[in-house]
């Protein structure tokens, strides 16, 4: 196998899916597994539904098309507010879209009309976190506006913390979603299916058992993908952190000084680095760099070894206090977080190789 490449195992992402969504499950909570961080890699989504999630969520209409192209026709959902420009595709490729502009709404809803078509919206509220959704207080006008729309069905609430504003999901900020689920039900006059307050930060609130009874949806990436809840990034019980190896060929193995010779200017990224004189040492060079990725969240499985930094074709390394012998030729393995995951996931020039290891147990 060519390297640089990264291992998937789909046995992992399985047995993670089924720890979360079984926490998830004891607090009367369905989930929708979110697979942006693996551009909608078909085998993750498959390993996700046999793990027990019930929709597949993607920010890029790109990414639920190649799902479906793979056959994988399960219930989707647009976690991206759809922009105006595609309302039309939108309708075509989504079961379900979050939404928090009326004139998208308006638009979703002629695309829908036009197709015989219902499509489901989930409105998304702002409890602080200051990325998207309507602002509470103006969420009672925005839904009386909403339902009036043909084609359009107001099918939930939800919520997103912990991604902007950093803001963590708690009792008190749950408890107002459910408030206003109530007062958009009241407009509405019917119940909601859907309070969805929850992503990966939200493990922790709902281990505790704190979460009120009526939250009744979840979108969950990371915590499936790599096993870490999102608020202090700490590893899950009963969950793998390893399900995504990223495997990287050393090109050249040397002894060199710590620090570069000679007078300095910026390097090729415009970055000035400072470097700290250790004599000299060993030093790595394989075939991971910027082009490919950001390197900033690798982490060498190796504890020896140390990323010293990268240029656009190669990751330098100091493998003085390496725990095995190199040799040019040896691979490399890396673990990664939620953005080089998502680097490594849509680099070109990085095969993704899905395996199936023996997890359980
Ligand atoms: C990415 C995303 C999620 C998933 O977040 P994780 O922290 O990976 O669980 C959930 N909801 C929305 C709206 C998202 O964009």
């Amino acid at each position: 196998m060519p390297h640089p490449y990264i291992t998937i195992d789909l046995a992992k992402i399985e047995h993670n899916t089924r720890t979360i969504v079984g926490l998830c499950k004891s607090h009367g909570i369905t989930v929708t597994g979110v697979t942006k961080g693996t551009c909608g890699h078909p085998e993750v989504a498959q390993a996700m539904l046999r793990g027990g999630v019930t929709s597949i969520g993607e920010s890029q209409l790109d990414n639920i098309l190649r799902l479906k192209d793979a056959g994988i026709h399960t219930s989707s959902m647009l976690l991206r507010l759809p922009a105006l420009s595609e309302v039309e595709d939108v309708v075509a490729v989504a079961d379900v879209s979050l939404n928090s502009e009326l004139t998208v709404l308006a638009r979703l809803s002629q695309a829908a009309s036009r197709r015989d078509h219902t499509h489901d919206v989930i409105v998304m509220t702002d409890l602080g976190d200051l990325r998207e959704g309507v602002w509470p207080p103006d969420l009672p006008a925005f839904i009386r506006e909403a339902v009036q729309l043909p084609g359009i069905r107001i099918v939930g609430v939800g919520t997103n913390l912990a991604c902007f504003g950093g803001v963590v999901p708690d009792e008190d900020n749950m408890r107002r979603l459910v408030q206003l689920a109530d007062s958009v039900e009241y407009v509405c006059g019917r119940p909601l299916e859907w309070i969805s307050g929850l992503n990966s930060s939200g493990l922790t609130l709902l281990a505790s058992g704190q979460i009120p009874r009526r939250i009744n949806h979840a979108r969950i990436g990371e915590a499936i993908l790599l096993g870490r809840e999102t608020t202090h990034r700490q590893p899950w019980p009963d969950t793998f952190q390893d399900a995504f190896v990223l495997h990287a060929e050393v090109l050249e193995l040397k002894h060199k000084p710590s620090v570069p010779l000679g007078q300095r200017s910026e390097d090729a990224f415009g970055h000035l680095d400072t470097f700290v004189n250790h004599g000299m040492i060993a030093r790595a060079l394989v075939n991971i760099g910027r082009e490919e990725m950001d390197i900033h969240g690798l982490t060498p499985r190796d504890p020896g070894l140390q990323i010293l930094g990268a240029s656009s074709s190669y990751l330098v390394l100091d493998v003085s206090h390496r725990t095995r012998q190199l040799q040019v030729g040896d691979e490399l393995t890396f673990s990664l977080n939620y953005s080089a995951l998502l680097g490594a996931m849509s680099a070109n020039y990085i095969t993704k190789r899905p395996i199936y290891s023996a997890a359980e147990g």
